[in-house]
Order: C-alpha cells, then structure tokens, then sequence
C-alpha cells in the first residue's frame, strides 16, 4: 500500500495536455513512471500568460545581464507577464513536495532553453534555464527540480525519487519519523544538515539536507531504495 503521494508540480504537456505551441503534448516514460506513484499538479505558463494554443513560438533573449522572452515573428516581450505569473503561482503552492518541468522549453526548462543575443533570433549564445523555471530554482532551491532530459539518468532519478518521497513523508507522518528511519540515509547527504535537523526537525531543515549531493551516492540509493520499496513497490 502507498503510504504517501508526493505533490509533483508538472509542465501540463508531459500530462498530455495539449497546451504546446503547435497544439500537442509530450509523452515520456521516465516522467509517466513516477507520476503513477505522485499527486500531480499541472501547470503551462505560456497559457498562464495569456498565451493561446496554437501560438507563435518564444525564445529566450539575454539582455545586458538578464534574459527576456520574445515572441518569435511578432518581437513582443513577455518577460514582465512571466515573471508576475511565476510569482503569483508559486506563492499560492502549498505543501509541494518537488517539480517535473519540460526541458528546452524557454519557459518551463530546468536546462537546456536555447538562448540568442537579438531579438531577431540571431546570434545563438548557448543553453540557459526557462524563466519560469528559473523562479522556480530561486524560490525553492532545495525542493528536487528535474526535467525529462535530467530523468533519464537512472542515479539522477533515483536520488530525485528519494528526495520527493522523504519530502513527502515528513509532511505525513513528521520529521521523528525520518529521524528514526532514515538518520543513515540523511547522514550520507550531509552530517552538519543532520545535526541542525535533530535539534528542529522542520520541513525546512530536512531540504537544506536533501540539496546536498550524498558524498556515497550508490550507498545513498541502497539505503533509499527502501523507502521506495516501502512507497511504491510495496
Ligand atoms: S513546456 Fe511549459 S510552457 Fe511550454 S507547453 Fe509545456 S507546460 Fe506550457
């Protein structure tokens, strides 16, 4: 029995919604796997600004310092719509346990959103994160973030697994819990997190453990493998 459900919030089109530019969506295992065992919440900032479905493309433009979302044949600018979006979504989440966005996208991409000096699309300059993604990365830098590219390293996916579900669990059964069943696996991603953490056992406290990359990841996803046994094989 699934004793928790992570609280997913997810690109709408890797739920199969068809919100894409050209009116379609996207399907990946990796992503479909995890969303059979979470609660997802769905989410397509593009429509959330008001764009519709077909819609020009966007991209991203790096302006001095900053990056602006320009509308391919039109050059309209909709950076300030995003980022008054992003904002307004983000600060109504509650309880969320972590973020599965479309890569690429100039908006939803934790990596890999194609990015050019002009605002004719000229003058490709490399890969930046989405601006909608961006916002997501500084308003919860320790909430598990992850893309469909990112997903498909299977120790990436693990540790990404371990994190929603001890998210999850401390907000379900509390932070004694995790202390009591999973002190080894916490240890593992950080010593000094896990002394602060047992003296507040906070939601809080166990994500500035969870941010830290484990010094033994191949122990840390043993060890973790059992909450995902406990969670979803079970
Ligand atoms: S990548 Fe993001 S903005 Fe683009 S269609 Fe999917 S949910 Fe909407």
């Amino acid at each position: 029995m699934n004793i928790c459900k992570p609280k997913v919030v997810v690109s709408s089109c890797l739920l199969g919604e068809k919100v894409r530019y050209d009116g379609g969506s996207v399907s990946d295992s990796n992503v479909e796997d995890i969303l059979k065992f979470a609660q997802p919440i769905g989410v397509c900032p593009e429509v959330g600004i008001g764009l519709p479905v077909p819609r020009e493309k966007v991209f991203l433009q790096r302006d001095k310092n900053d990056l602006k979302l320009i509308q391919e044949k039109s050059g309209k600018d909709f950076t300030k719509e995003m980022g008054d979006f992003s904002q307004r979504f983000l600060s109504n989440l509650k309880g969320v346990d972590g973020f599965i966005l479309k890569g690429k996208s100039p908006s939803c991409g934790i990596t890999g959103a194609k990015t050019y000096k002009n605002k004719d699309r000229t003058g490709y300059i490399g890969r930046r994160t989405g601006l909608f993604a961006r916002e997501v990365k500084k308003k919860f830098p320790c909430l598990p973030a992850a893309d469909e590219i990112l997903l498909k390293d299977k120790e990436f996916r693990d540790l990404f697994l371990i994190r929603l579900f001890l998210s999850c669990l401390h907000r379900e059964k509390g932070g004694e819990y995790i202390l009591k069943n999973f002190r080894g696996l916490l240890k593992l991603f950080n010593k000094t997190g896990l002394k602060r953490f047992e003296k507040d056992l906070s939601w809080e406290n166990l994500h500035r453990i969870l941010c830290r990359k484990p010094k033994d990841i191949k122990e840390a996803v043993h060890l973790g493998r059992n909450i995902l046994l406990r969670n979803i094989v079970a």
